[in-house]
């Protein structure tokens, strides 16, 4: 059995009453549904990752994440937080090569090797973003394009490593723009990276791996999306800054 993860990430918003706010409901909502085998992730701004621990509390099943870690530990890094310094403040998870991450400061694959490395190290759980351009997409090489995203950046860590990854496919036209891939689409993708896992680091491996979709899910297609087989989650940007979405999609699982 796989873990099923739905993963908000609130990307640069939210102030500190609005995540807060946000935060409180999300927790009571979700306790009040007591749902019990999804996995939920709060992927926030760095200065709400203690409050928002905070309000979580005891509650079972919800985490806390970042966006974005350095590759290094410490040192002359001006405005740079590192994986040693975010699990010194208890984060479970961090989001690492989103593709707003790739696109506006210039990250690439084996800068996002090095990052997973240090994630790892220090006890976070990477959840590690592919996906491909629309141009990509078109140009109908998308499978063993995504593929080799993931062979750059995660293939170097041993099966041990490895099976503290979770994966999310993002298809890069898909985000923010309403459009999502249908639920055949993701699910392609899906069986493509899991026979690539399996090839590297065994079946065992491979099928315990959480693979999530992200890219416009919402309450109105999460539902189809995660009916797939191989589609483990949702990696969620404008849904899950409003609670009742957000749980809408969870619930909907
Ligand atoms: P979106 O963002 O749900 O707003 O498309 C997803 C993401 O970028 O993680």
């Amino acid at each position: 059995m796989r873990k099923k993860i739905i993963a908000g990430n609130w990307k640069m918003n939210m102030t500190f009453d609005e995540g807060q706010k946000l935060t409180s409901e999300i927790v009571n909502m979700y306790k009040d549904e007591s749902i019990s085998d999804v996995e939920v992730v709060l992927n926030v701004p760095f200065p709400h990752i203690m409050p928002v621990k905070k309000l979580i509390g005891k509650t079972p099943r919800i985490f806390v994440g970042a966006q974005n870690c350095s590759d290094q530990d410490s040192g002359a890094y001006t405005g740079e937080v590192s994986a040693k310094i975010l699990a010194s403040f208890d984060t479970d998870f961090v989001i690492l090569g989103h593709s707003e991450r790739r696109q506006y400061f210039g990250e690439d694959n084996e800068l996002l090797a090095k990052k997973v490395k240090k994630a790892l190290e220090h006890g976070l759980t990477p959840i590690f973003c592919c996906g491909e351009s629309l141009e990509i997409r078109e140009a109908g090489t998308h499978l063993p394009n995504v593929k080799f995203q993931l062979k750059q950046s995660l293939f170097d860590l041993s099966a041990e490593e490895f099976s503290k990854i979770v994966i999310a496919y993002e298809p890069i036209w898909a985000i923010g723009t309403g459009k999502t891939a249908s639920a055949e689409e993701a699910q392609e993708m899906h069986d493509s990276l899991r026979k690539s896992i399996a090839s590297k680091y065994g079946s065992e491996v491979a099928n315990s791996t959480p693979i999530l979709y992200g890219g416009s899910m919402n309450a109105g297609n999460a539902k189809e999306l995660l009916s797939k087989p191989d589609v483990d989650g949702g990696l969620i940007g404008g849904a899950s800054l409003k609670s009742r979405d957000f749980l809408e999609i969870i619930k909907s699982y």
